[in-house]
């Protein structure tokens, strides 16, 4: 019996990619198992987001060093398959596979040679207008579905790997779009989020008129579909129309995820960021002024290079003005390929840490006092499941903010059911309640 065993580390689009390639390789008559001992074919889809990120696989195949030549096959997959390419055949020779996420759609291909004893095989190509959609698709979530709506980037980012290892955009038609939308609702899904690594670029490429704003108001008018999310924005091409179909209609959750990395004009001109400070707030005023209370979130790098003090303090005092429901903050990381890497100046790594924590105590400050102002209030919840430690039920708002409840034994909720909950307590990342009906 064909065994493959998978391992994914970094964003969504790798999860849900992780979903297609094991939708792909059950298709071929593979089985998956739960451990690399187990599996006859083992893959890692990596991620290069940081060093550290990208460390982790080769410490991973090290361990298994010993098994080359022993009929077990090991593949790299994603981000850092493409960024090291042929490399990894000299740091792992054991290894056979390496794939990266712009060539899923020959992976069958890639499978067939190594199933015919090819003893390497690569797949690593940018030079693709297509996106990797498959038949069939082994979803984690039950409840949630992740659904990519464009691939790659062309935007170059001083920072970001991610031009180099994903390619350029290309977007799915509308039509391909709209029927995995439709097919989810038939499986049961009430809640399905659109991915991209910029979504706000979305077009489709058959009918350029459909733009992504247009794509969400389509896609909240499937029927059946109590909620649609979306991941990631970029303030250059984040739009008022947008924020206008949130408004229009409930299924669109109220909350946007807006990366602004940093506060300052020129650390955001260094950064290739493609706007300004003002631009980002103009973005942020649409948002508050919207009629539906939109939760906002974002990322945050300290410490690129060159960045002042007084440029940090611009972060700082952008997030005063912001006050965001919840952030990622990071240190900045070089990344090969990219164009930071010629800057001079780098932050030391003290003070690079000094200033995350900075960031991330002034994050959670906000948050101890936005989280508080939601006591007394009733949100509605999708039950998520139950967490066996706390005896409490996980349910997830609109806003995408966590709120555990509890429920008389005896109307215990299901799971992917919506229901509401009155917030009775806070803490800096989460809301407590107890539920109302069922
Ligand atoms: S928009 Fe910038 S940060 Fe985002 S994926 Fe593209 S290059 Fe990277």
């Amino acid at each position: 019996m064909k065994t493959f065993y998978i391992e994914t580390f970094g964003c969504q689009m790798n999860a849900h990619d992780s979903e297609k390639v094991v939708g792909t390789l059950v298709g071929r008559g593979y089985s998956q198992v739960q451990t690399p001992d187990a599996a006859g074919l083992v893959l890692y889809n990596t991620c290069s987001i940081r060093d550290k990120a990208e460390q982790k696989v080769f410490h991973r195949l090290q361990q298994f060093k010993r098994e080359a030549g022993k009929g077990k096959v090991f593949g790299v997959l994603g981000c850092v398959a493409q960024q090291e390419g042929e490399k990894i055949f000299e740091r792992a020779p054991h290894v056979s596979l390496v794939c990266g996420s712009a060539s899923y759609t020959k992976l069958s291909e890639l499978l067939f040679q190594i199933e015919s004893g090819e003893r390497r095989v690569t797949g690593l190509s940018l030079d693709t207008e297509e996106t990797f959609e498959t038949p069939l698709t082994r979803r984690d979530n039950p409840h949630r579905a992740y659904l990519t709506i464009i691939e790659g980037c062309d935007k170059s980012c001083a920072y970001c790997v991610v031009p180099f290892t994903r390619g350029p955009e290309r977007s799915r038609t509308a039509e391909s779009v709209l029927a995995e939308v439709r097919q989810l609702v038939d499986m049961g899904y009430t809640e399905v989020q659109f991915l991209g690594q910029n979504v706000n670029s979305y077009r489709d490429p058959t009918r350029p008129g459909i733009d992504f704003a247009a794509l969400m108001r389509l896609a909240g008018q499937v029927p059946g579909l109590r909620r649609l999310r979306f991941t990631t924005s970029h303030p250059r091409d984040f739009v008022q129309e947008i924020v206008d179909a949130i408004d229009e209609n409930p299924v669109l959750c109220n909350h946007v995820h807006l990366p602004v990395q940093s506060g300052s004009d020129s650390v955001l001109a260094r950064m290739r960021r493609l706007y300004t400070r003002d631009e980002y707030m103009r973005r942020i005023e649409w948002i508050k002024r919207s009629h539906r209370d939109i939760a906002i979130t974002t990322d945050i790098i300290v410490g690129f290079p060159g960045e002042t003090e007084s440029e940090f303090q611009s972060t700082l005092s952008l997030m005063d003005m912001v006050e965001y429901e919840s952030m990622f903050s990071f240190k900045y990381s070089p990344r090969p390929n990219t164009s930071a890497l010629t800057l001079d100046d780098h932050v030391p790594e003290e003070e690079k840490t000094r200033r995350l924590t900075i960031v991330q105590e002034k994050q959670r400050a906000i948050q101890i006092r936005r989280n508080s102002e939601m006591v007394g209030r009733v949100q509605e919840v999708m039950v998520e499941g139950f967490n066996q430690g706390t005896g409490q039920w996980i349910g997830r708002t609109s806003q995408h903010r966590t709120l555990n409840f509890t429920a008389p034994v005896e109307r215990s909720p299901l799971a992917g059911s919506y229901l509401d909950v009155r917030v009775t307590r806070s803490s800096p990342n989460s809301l407590a309640g107890e539920m109302l009906t069922l």
